[in-house]
């Protein structure tokens, strides 16, 4: 997790991918979206999760291998659930509590047989499509696939 505080105040957001660990693109998107941030530009504080399942991206897998469960529908999460549970509630509180909006990343028709090789930036960030806005709510559900 990057958390970047601009200069100038104003409002609190997050970028957050690889909640199903086999969308690359959208992994991608926040890496390049992280190198290009400038805090001397930047108004409010960005918070950016390029990797929020990390469990399923070593396996390549869109789900946790550990519980087989699906991130996206695990929120807000339970700290003495299953372990997806339990890392949706850390994201939930760690992410979620401290921002107004999050943008999840995530790719609908990705090419994992070669996710990074050969794509520019611009179409990885093209491909990463944002689904989903979630905005600061304590009933706020997440509808992601
Ligand atoms: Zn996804």
């Amino acid at each position: 997790m990057f958390v970047v505080r601009g200069r100038a105040s104003g409002p609190p957001a997050a970028v957050t991918a690889g909640v199903h660990g086999d969308e690359y693109e959208g992994v991608a998107a926040v890496g390049d979206l992280t190198n290009a941030l400038d805090p001397v530009t930047l108004r409010g504080t960005l918070i950016l999760v390029p990797v929020a399942n990390p469990t399923a991206f070593a396996a390549g897998t869109r789900t946790n291998p550990e519980d087989g469960a699906n991130l996206a529908r695990s929120f807000p999460g339970d700290p003495d659930g299953t372990p997806t549970e339990r890392l949706a509630a850390k994201l939930f509180t760690a992410v979620g509590g401290n921002v107004a909006t999050t943008a999840y990343l995530h790719c609908d028709a990705c090419d994992t047989s070669q996710p990074l090789a050969a794509d520019t930036a611009a179409a990885r960030s093209a491909a990463a499509t944002v689904t989903e806005y979630r905005w600061k709510s304590a009933t706020a559900t997440h509808r992601g696939r």
